[in-house]
């Protein structure tokens, strides 16, 4: 149990660090972590990188710092698969008692883990970091974000907390529990929420980025909207059998009130633009509902084919 774990004991704490083209900023990473960790005599450190497919000289600049600190690992992986993937091989891969998935780029502050774990020794086996302001992003990315929080937690049973990333500490129990979760698209935030256990949180401001730029622009961000709700929610399939039924009864009601009229009045043949109008909104509303249907089957397919979620091409230092 988590509770037994006592103040005073020495802890393994893993930090999974996915990084995608980060050279500027590794080192400033491993400096900010060791100011943080050098002082804290209880707890061992593992920092497990993930070099996502990188193409500039990130591996590069890990192993030189990997020569000169031996807590570091780096497990390099075939391509760019994306963070989801490079999260899930780092939980999968480490082997901490406690984990923190953190950016690189010190968005996530590390100074705040410390006091996550002071929240684990009290009991906890989740402690999320959440964002009490977000002016590091843009109010584009904000509002859609927001939007997209109320979205999805409308659908879903499994509720994601709204203003919090990936950053979070996890006890082993919460990690064997994700290592559970078998399907191959991966949305973290969701799979994260739907496991649950007991979770606290601690407030942080988050900060610009330390150096190098974002990777996640509107079209990645939109996608990874969809991925979100498709992989939780089956709303948006059923949501047409209504609108079906709806439409259904207008057309019936209206299909009374259009022979009543000819009853009355007699034939009255003008109204192209009545037909046009319900043609061509129905029509679209048909290909709306074909789409959604597609973005369901398309996971699916992928999901059928079981397929790895990420490769390895090489491990540095002494994961197995
Ligand atoms: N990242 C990754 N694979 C990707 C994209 C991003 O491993 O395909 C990593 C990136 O190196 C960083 C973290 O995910 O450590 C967060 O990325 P970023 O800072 O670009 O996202 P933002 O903070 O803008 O949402
Ligand atoms: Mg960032």
């Amino acid at each position: 149990m988590t509770q037994s774990t006592a103040p005073e004991t020495t802890v393994k704490l893993s930090l999974v660090v996915p990084v995608f083209n980060e050279s500027e900023t590794v080192a400033l990473f491993i400096d900010s972590v060791s100011n943080v960790f050098d002082s804290e005599p209880l707890i061992e450190l593992e920092i497990l990188f993930i070099n996502d497919g990188s193409t500039d000289d990130t591996l590069l600049r890990l192993l030189e710092l990997q020569n000169v600190d031996s807590r570091i690992h780096v497990v390099e992986l075939s391509r760019n698969f994306g963070k989801e993937a490079a999260l899930t091989a780092g939980l999968q891969m480490c082997s901490g008692d406690i984990v923190v998935p953190i950016d690189v780029d010190l968005q996530d502050p590390p100074q705040l883990i410390p006091a996550m774990i002071g929240k684990w020794r009290e009991g906890y086996e989740v402690v999320l970091g959440r964002r009490i302001d977000r002016d590091s992003d843009s109010w584009a990315k904000r509002s859609s974000a927001n939007w997209f929080y109320r979205l999805h937690n409308k659908m879903t049973s499994s509720k994601i907390p709204e203003n919090v990333g990936d950053f979070r500490l996890m006890d082993r129990c919460v990690v064997e529990a994700l290592k559970e979760l078998p399907e191959s698209r991966r949305f973290m935030k969701g799979l994260f929420a739907w496991v649950g256990f007991k979770t606290t949180h601690i407030d942080y401001a988050r900060p610009q980025r330390s150096a190098g730029t974002s990777k996640f622009n509107g079209w990645k961000l939109w996608n990874f909207a969809l991925e979100g709700i498709t992989s939780f929610s089956t709303d948006p399939l059923k949501i047409w059998t209504y609108l079906g039924l709806m439409f259904s009864a207008i057309s019936f009601l209206l299909a009374i009130f259009i022979a009543l009229k000819v009853i009355v009045h007699g034939i009255d043949v003008p109204g192209y633009a009545s037909i046009m109008v319900a043609v061509t909104f129905l029509g679209g509303l048909q290909l709306i509902g074909i789409g959604i249907l597609g973005e369901y089957l398309g996971r699916t397919y992928i999901e059928s084919k079981r397929r790895p979620i990420y490769l390895v091409r090489q491990i540095y230092g002494s994961k197995s």
